[in-house]
């Protein structure tokens, strides 16, 4: 069934050829027991390794089963092996980790036999050998003989037809050799059994056919007992490894050498936690240059605001406004957000001290003040400024219960009660730029409302046929309410008469409109009464003719229904930074458009903090390179003791693709282990059961995200190491790698 013709076996090396055998024709037959025998040199493992399609032959024809095998490829060669060729060898040859009946099992799983089959077939064929007991002990506590049992075992386990033995007993003292060549003899009747040995004695009772090899040459041939005829073939039945198969080898794999598993398992905690570390540094980093900057729109910068509009820039309704309130992560909501923005001035007139600044919610105020203490009247505030600000730090004395004037600054003289600041509250939040926060009560929210209307609107005048509009910063024509006009009526100067038909503007209407960009809004009142410098204190009840003449008042109910009350822009502030785009999107899935406050950040110095963002980039990733080339070499390192084992599974049948995927599943479970353990810390270190806040600070800067960017590096990493690791593993043939190692 297994002819040679005339074949020939050379070696290439380095431009070198050397001959393993030379022109060889023989023909083996089911049922016969050959043994080979020859001085060492004279090519006999050679020849064992083309029969057994470990080797490849350049010169005459190889037959199995009248079928030709010259031009077979490597994944021929492999179902070849697989089909017919169990082999021995002198170094055993088996997995020390595994147990003997994971020794034997291999084999079976490589070959994708049944589950339900392998265990009898696994049992029964370790009781024919004699190795029941010792089925559950590990391989390398056996002794030389035991272990060549076990190898018998497996090589026969699988059912080939062919048995390929060298020097099966050349490890061994005689009297365990005579037991394995027993063993051996027993079980493979009806096969063909090809050994090598020296020892022609040890073998001789069993033998059927003696070859004799000499310089690559067969120069004996002996039949020495006849053999049956006409024995059927039944070759081995496989299959390819089921995945199954294959995350139970690669699990087994993993766990079977505790040391190996510790190790790969620290330098990938190393690799996790540095990249962990190195990343959410980096996205520190950034953050914090985003953090300080200043911006000429927005007053109020706080990194937790949103803006938002109605794409159609409509009134946002008070239903959208729960829906917003609904969301996750909102903290609070400022619905007319203008106030945010706008500057107020607190003048105090003894000093002549003016404060500007944006106002917050005294409710929103949390911990103490600095100085002073803690706002409890109606009209006490705190104030809010860096530490080493001047103000704060020489005239804190000044400041700290006097009276101060509430002004706008878009619209200078026009007063709005008295506050006393109660409290000074040190910031570095309002550092660098001039800027101040007031936490004040609400009373102060509904006047700076007013002022924002103002500072956002401009007003459009109609008189006898004729358009003015006034500025903010001239008192000519300006529009101001004062409670002594009557609902509808206005009280002029008597300079604006010349503008009037007539030269008198009494009785005239006036159409005043206001212009914003949101909305418009217009009124008309009728002229009733005109002020001069004797008559205005008595008319408006105000002091201050200079600054005032040219004014026009109105009844403060009319002037308020010039201000659309509606609300057109809010601002919504979120609990949790880390999930402020998630917010953002929800949003905007509302119909909102937003805008993120602290996208809009202006950098003192973009050029230079670019250019640190740059190199930090850049820091990060030689970083992830150095340590990816770390980490591979020290995992070559270890996994340097496994190239015996993928070599023997790639004996047994097991095909490259498939040798990687196993070592697949091992690094990657041992990468999943080792990241998931680090997740576990984190969280640990989170909920403050590990109390470890340096790295608590770090993971604010971290979103969950960026622990599955890491997370795929991780993995990237792991595919990376394990291709090449198996193009080294591969480069080779198998036997070659064999013969190296062994
Ligand atoms: P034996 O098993 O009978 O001792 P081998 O089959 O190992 O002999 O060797 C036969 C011949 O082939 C020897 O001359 C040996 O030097 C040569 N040979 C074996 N393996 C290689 C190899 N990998 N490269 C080059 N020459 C080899
Ligand atoms: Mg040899």
């Amino acid at each position: 069934m297994l002819k040679l013709k005339d074949v020939s076996k050379f070696y290439y090396n380095k431009g070198i050829i050397s001959s393993g055998f030379t022109k060889v024709n023989a023909e083996f037959k089911l049922g016969e027991f050959v043994v080979i025998t020859g001085e060492s040199g004279s090519g006999k493992s050679t020849l064992l390794n083309v029969l057994s399609g470990i080797d490849s032959y350049e010169e005459g024809e190889m037959y199995i089963n009248s079928e030709e095998t010259s031009h077979y490829l490597e994944a021929q060669s492999e179902n070849y092996r697989k089909k017919y060729i169990g082999n021995i060898f002198q170094n055993f040859n088996l997995v020390n980790s595994y147990t003997v009946y994971q020794n034997v099992e291999l084999v079976l799983l490589i070959n994708g036999y049944k589950k339900k089959e392998i265990k009898n077939k696994v049992l029964s064929i370790l009781k024919e050998v004699g190795l029941y007991r010792f089925r559950k002990t590990k391989v390398a506590k056996l002794s030389g003989g035991q272990k060549q049992r076990v190898a018998i075992a497996r090589a026969l386990a699988k059912e080939s037809p062919i048995i390929v033995a060298d020097e099966p007993t050349g490890n061994l003292d005689s009297r365990s050799a005579a037991n394995v060549l027993e063993t051996l003899y027993k079980i493979s009747k009806n096969k063909l059994v090809i050994i090598v040995t020296h020892n022609y004695e040890q073998v001789e009772k069993y033998v059927t056919r003696k070859i004799k090899m000499h310089d690559g040459k067969i120069v004996e041939d002996k039949l020495i007992k006849k053999t049956l005829n006409d024995i059927s073939l039944v070759t081995s039945q496989y299959q390819n490894m089921s995945l199954l198969y294959k995350v139970k080898l690669g699990l087994r794999n993993t766990f079977n050498i505790m040391p190996k598993f510790l190790l790969i398992a620290l330098v990938y905690l190393f690799m996790a936690s540095a990249l962990l570390s190195q990343y959410s540094g980096f996205k520190k980093l950034e953050y914090e240059e985003n953090k300080i900057g200043y911006n000429n729109y927005f007053k109020n910068t706080d990194d937790k605001r949103i803006i938002i509009q109605k794409n159609d820039k409509s009134v946002i309704s008070e239903d959208e406004y729960a829906q917003i309130n609904n969301l996750d992560n909102i903290d609070y909501l400022v619905d007319d957000d203008l106030v945010l923005d706008n500057e107020v001035l607190f003048v105090n007139e003894t000093s002549s001290l003016h404060l500007s600044g944006t106002i917050k919610e005294l409710s929103k105020f949390s911990g103490n003040v600095d100085l002073g203490k803690m706002p409890k009247a109606d009209n006490e505030i705190i104030f809010v400024g860096s530490k080493n600000d001047y103000y704060i730090a020489y005239q804190s004395s000044e400041i700290l219960g006097a009276k101060f004037e509430i002004e706008n600054p878009y619209n200078y003289g026009v007063r709005a009660g008295s506050y006393k600041i109660v409290g000074i509250k040190y910031s570095e939040e309002s550092n660098g730029y001039g800027q101040y926060f007031f936490y004040t009560p609400d009373s102060i929210f509904s006047i700076v409302k007013k002022f924002a209307d103002e500072r956002y609107s401009s007003f459009e005048l109609l008189l006898s046929g004729k358009i003015y509009k006034p500025e903010y910063w001239n008192s000519y024509m300006k529009i101001e309410f004062n409670d002594n006009v009557p609902k509808g009526k206005a009280y002029v100067s008597t300079d604006m008469n010349y503008e009037c038909s007539g030269g008198t503007c009494i009785s005239k209407t006036l159409n005043i409109t206001n212009n914003n960009i949101y909305y418009e809004k217009n009124i008309d009142v009728k002229i009733t009464k005109s002020y001069t410098k004797n008559t205005f204190t008595s008319l408006t009840g105000l002091k201050g003719y200079n600054e005032n003449n040219g004014k026009i008042y109105i009844n403060p109910e009319d002037y308020e229904s010039l201000f659309n009350r509606s609300n057109f822009q809010s601002s919504v502030f979120v609990k949790n930074i880390k999930l402020i785009d998630k917010t953002n999107l929800e949003l905007e899935n509302l119909g909102f458009k937003t805008l993120l406050v602290k996208d809009t950040l202006v950098n003192w110095n973009e050029g230079t903090s670019q250019a640190l963002r740059i190199i930090q980039l850049v820091v990060t990733i030689v970083l992830i390179i150095v340590m990816f080339f770390i980490s591979y070499f020290i995992i070559k390192v270890i996994l340097k003791s496994r190239n015996i084992y993928f070599t023997t599974i790639r004996i047994l049948g097991a095909s490259k693709k498939e040798s990687k995927q196993l070592l697949d599943i091992e690094l990657l479970t041992i990468t999943n282990i080792t990241y998931f353990l680090l997740i576990g810390f984190l969280l640990l270190v989170n909920y403050n059961i590990i109390n470890l806040s340096y790295i608590k600070d770090l993971m604010t800067y971290i979103r969950i995200m960026d622990y599955v960017i890491v997370y795929l590096i991780l993995i990237f990493m792991t595919q990376l190491i394990s291709s090449k690791f198996a193009k080294s593993l591969f480069k080779k043939s198998a036997m070659k790698t064999f013969n190296e190692v062994v």
